[in-house]
């Protein structure tokens, strides 16, 4: 059999398995995600479970890629769910190139076999690279470890025996990034609901006073170095998330195709535009994954802008969606509207939108931008 019959069949029963799981775990809960603020535990353990999650064996590329797939057919059906896996997919990217032992041989194995998730607080470390923000979390030195200190505003994909990254600072010259347990001693964590979307995300508050990271919780000692290093990957696998709810809202204007006699075929946003620019997109995304050197300069361009024409072309589609849709869009409950208010998430999570807008339009990358 040749490689690539042989990699089309493997690509292909990941897609059934990842099918199967969203028919069974996912989309019997997309409403109450949405209104109820359900979280969607079962599905996100589940992809680890039947090993969907799995680095043994893949080589870089191949990972990056299949994260990507993940992401977007899980955004296909519901967004807040595939944001909850890009955070668990960023924290298994910060235990993946951390030289800790701790970290990479007793909690890699659990975060990618579904018997641990994980999440991220890196919204404000990476505001702060940009000179947009302060850094939240102070670091002392203390014995055996650092003592960690402030308030994080929100951290996504979080319960009880979950962890998450946090970059703090040690003074103003040096900054270090630790992978902390929801249950570490002087954490405390308040929910956040009541946004607009997105209230399946397990989202906190969480307010570190004085926690005690031991040194096998440092992910790395010099921040600053491995940031840089992982924030290709934390981008790339944004990316799907707006490639997942704009498919599902082309989709959906294709089903109200023929109401009324065709009319909305008079609208200025068309499905078959949206698709051609979705198709550059995706096969562009597909591409910047399996790249052999993701953290080079170029590819890190290309990544900012994707991602950001990616949020622009993700508002256009659910608004399209919107309106082809009309009053039954227009219901409370609606997948259409659901995903409108999906997208406003895209476009202000960090790197939102204005944060975007501020590198190009200083210089940090280029390429053209619909206006
Ligand atoms: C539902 C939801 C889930 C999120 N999940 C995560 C996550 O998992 N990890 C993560 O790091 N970030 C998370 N964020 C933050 C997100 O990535 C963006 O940073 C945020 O949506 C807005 O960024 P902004 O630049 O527009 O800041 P703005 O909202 O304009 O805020 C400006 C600054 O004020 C501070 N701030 C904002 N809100 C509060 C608040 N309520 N209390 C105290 N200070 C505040 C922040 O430091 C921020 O930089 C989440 C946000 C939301 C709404």
């Amino acid at each position: 059999m040749a490689a690539s019959e042989k990699t089309v069949s493997a690509d292909e029963r990941r897609k059934n398995v990842v099918d199967a799981l969203i028919r069974e775990h996912l989309a019997p809960h997309v409403k109450r995600i949405d209104a109820e603020s359900f979280y969607p535990a079962d599905y996100l353990k589940s992809l680890g479970a039947a090993g969907l999650l799995d680095s043994r064996d893949a080589s870089p590329g191949e990972i990056r890629a299949r994260g990507v797939r993940l992401v977007e057919e899980t955004s296909k059906i519901c967004m807040t769910t595939g944001f909850n896996l890009w955070c668990h997919l960023a924290a298994l990217t910060y235990v993946r190139g951390s030289g800790n032992e701790f970290l990479r041989q007793r909690l890699l194995p659990e975060l990618e076999n579904g018997k641990l998730l994980g999440g991220t607080g890196l919204s404000n470390p990476m505001k702060f690279y940009a000179g947009m923000d302060k850094l939240i979390l102070q670091a002392e030195v203390a014995e055996g470890g650092y003592r960690l200190s402030g308030t994080l505003p929100m951290v996504s994909n979080l319960a009880d025996d979950h962890w998450f990254g946090v970059v703090a600072s040690l003074g103003d010259s040096r900054r270090v990034m630790a992978f902390v347990p929801c249950a570490a001693e002087g954490l405390k964590r308040t929910e956040r609901i009541g946004y607009l979307g997105l209230n399946g995300s397990a989202t906190f508050a969480c307010e570190f006073s004085g926690v005690l990271a031991p040194r096998s919780w440092i992910v790395a000692e010099e921040a600053d170095a491995f940031v840089a290093r992982i924030r290709p990957l934390f981008i790339l696998y944004q990316i799907p998330l707006g490639l997942g709810v704009i498919d599902a809202s082309i989709r959906s204007m294709e089903r109200v195709r023929d109401k009324q006699r065709g009319c909305n075929r008079f609208l200025r946003e068309q499905p078959e535009t949206l698709e051609d620019e979705l198709r550059e997109l995706r096969e562009q995304t597909y591409r910047l994954a399996s790249t052999e050197r993701p953290e080079s300069g170029d590819v890190v361009q290309e990544l900012l802008g994707l991602r950001l024409k990616t949020a622009y072309l993700a508002l256009r589609a659910v608004q399209a969606d919107m309106l082809h849709g009309g009053g039954s869009a227009y219901l409370r409950n609606s997948a259409p509207s659901r995903r409108l208010r999906e997208a406003y998430f895209f476009a202000n999570l960090t790197p939102t939108i204005k944060h975007l807008e501020k590198m190009r339009q200083s210089g940090a990358f280029s390429g053209t931008i619909p206006s």
